[in-house]
């Protein structure tokens, strides 16, 4: 399995093309829509049948309209965190730029998501927002704004929660039991192992 990282945006999010035997997904494309296109094109033999959005925020959801224009791809997202991609939703009115859209497709809990010779596991982790989920492969955990290097996903923005985020960060620290590699939705790779005592800090102070 092939992951392409590119920071995109104002607020430098982490959009990652993730493809294997010329099939693949399009995770959080968040801004610079140009570029993940062009990024895309000189792939061009791979089939980018996804967008899947960690959740709804703009600057993970921002591109979701015209790539799907332009690919022909679903947009799937934790049916809790569909609101978002509303045209009226406050996506909107933090970024009037902003074009709503319709998913295709609503996440579930323990969902899978089937990209011909890999698949991606749906585990929501409210508290960032309602529909946050990470999605795991294999080895990977592609984290979006619940689990960041040496921190966790702030539960201070509209529709956050950060009693729902101590679940989550419990639920984490049961259900993993071998190591990841963790690809958030901003900064830098890390690893799980790594990141279970920044967690259990965490669940200290929330
Ligand atoms: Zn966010
Ligand atoms: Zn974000």
């Amino acid at each position: 399995m092939e992951i392409q990282k590119l920071v995109v945006g104002f607020v430098k999010t982490n959009c990652y093309l993730v493809y294997e035997n010329n099939y693949g997904v399009i995770i959080d494309p968040g801004g610079d829509c140009d570029i993940i296109l062009n990024k895309i094109k000189e792939l061009n033999s791979v089939n980018f049948l996804y967008i899947i959005n960690t959740h709804g925020h703009f600057d993970h959801t921002y591109c979701d309209k015209s790539l799907k224009e332009s690919l022909n791809s679903k947009i799937l997202i934790h049916k809790k965190d569909s609101f978002f991609l509303n045209s009226n939703s406050i996506n909107k009115i933090i970024e009037p730029s902003y074009n709503g859209v319709e998913p295709d497709i609503l996440l579930e809990d323990n969902d899978f998501i089937d990209v011909n010779s890999f698949k991606l596991k749906v585990f929501h982790s409210e508290g960032h927002t309602p529909g946050s989920i990470m999605l795991i492969t294999e080895n990977e955990i592609f984290s979006g704004d619940t689990i960041f290097k040496n921190s966790i996903g702030r539960t201070d923005l509209e529709y956050g929660d950060s009693k729902k985020m101590k679940e989550t960060i419990i639920k984490i620290l049961d259900y993993f039991k071998k190591d990841y590699t963790i690809y958030p939705g901003h900064g830098d790779i890390t690893t799980l192992n790594y990141e279970k005592r920044n967690l259990y800090h965490f669940l200290d102070l929330l």
